[in-house]
């Protein structure tokens, strides 16, 4: 009596083992599954940068990370220049090739953490460099522009250059700042339609107080 009472509550305590352990499991499984949707939403399928979602959901949060850490970010967006003429001449699947290389570029430029590459739109690129005074983000802006001439991706179809190039406009943000996310941006935009005008393949930055 007793040895079968034993081994029957050995095989219940096995079948509890093998419950928990495919249990376990199965938790795991749905985690990764859930951790690979929620990667899939918020990038960018072509070229692997952030997606707009990402920046919409994420930068209000980084300003107020920014704030508390009383340190200044600097935000930076990026156009290609001349792109029409790139797909135009050697075609669109080149052209997706060259956004792919270009964002690459980007990404290997993150140092932080909370550093990030949005692909805001077509060939327009938002960067976020965290923890960084003015005299850096213009620095670092510089460093944007270089990177990409650097490349030296053949256009022969751009008007100056004869590669792709890119334009920026940087605005660097202040712990201070009462700034608005929608003013920052539109500054930023000014900015890079400032380094368009200005004969693009460079960078400006947005000068005027924002703290
Ligand atoms: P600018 O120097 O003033 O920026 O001139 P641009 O020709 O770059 O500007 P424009 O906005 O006229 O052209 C942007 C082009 O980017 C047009 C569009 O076909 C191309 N584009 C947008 N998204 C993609 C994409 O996902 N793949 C490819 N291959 N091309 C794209
Ligand atoms: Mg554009
Ligand atoms: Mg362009």
């Amino acid at each position: 009596e007793f040895v079968r009472a034993a081994i029957y509550l050995f095989v219940l305590n096995l079948a509890g083992v093998v419950q928990s352990v495919s249990f376990d499991k199965e938790r795991k499984a749905n985690f990764n599954k859930t951790e690979f949707l929620r990667h899939m939403a918020q990038t960018d399928q072509l070229t692997g940068a952030e997606n707009r979602h990402k920046f919409d959901e994420r930068f209000t949060q980084l300003l107020s990370q920014a704030k508390n850490d009383n340190l200044g970010i600097a935000v930076a967006i990026v156009d290609i220049d001349w792109f029409k003429q790139y797909n135009d001449h050697y075609g669109h699947f080149a052209g997706d090739e060259c956004l792919i290389r270009v964002a690459q570029a980007f990404l290997l430029m993150k140092r932080h953490p909370l550093d990030s590459c949005i692909r805001f739109g077509g060939e327009e690129f938002i960067l976020i460099k965290y923890g960084v005074s003015l005299e850096q983000s213009a620095v670092w802006g510089q460093k944007v522009i270089d990177t990409i001439y650097q490349l030296n991706i053949p256009h022969a179809t751009a008007n100056d250059e004869q590669r792709i190039t890119v334009s920026a406009g940087v605005i660097h943000w202040h712990p201070t700042s009462s700034l608005t996310r929608t003013q920052l941006m539109t500054l930023a935009d000014e900015a890079l339609y400032k380094a368009k005008e200005n004969g693009r393949n460079q960078v400006q930055l947005h000068l005027s107080k924002t703290r």
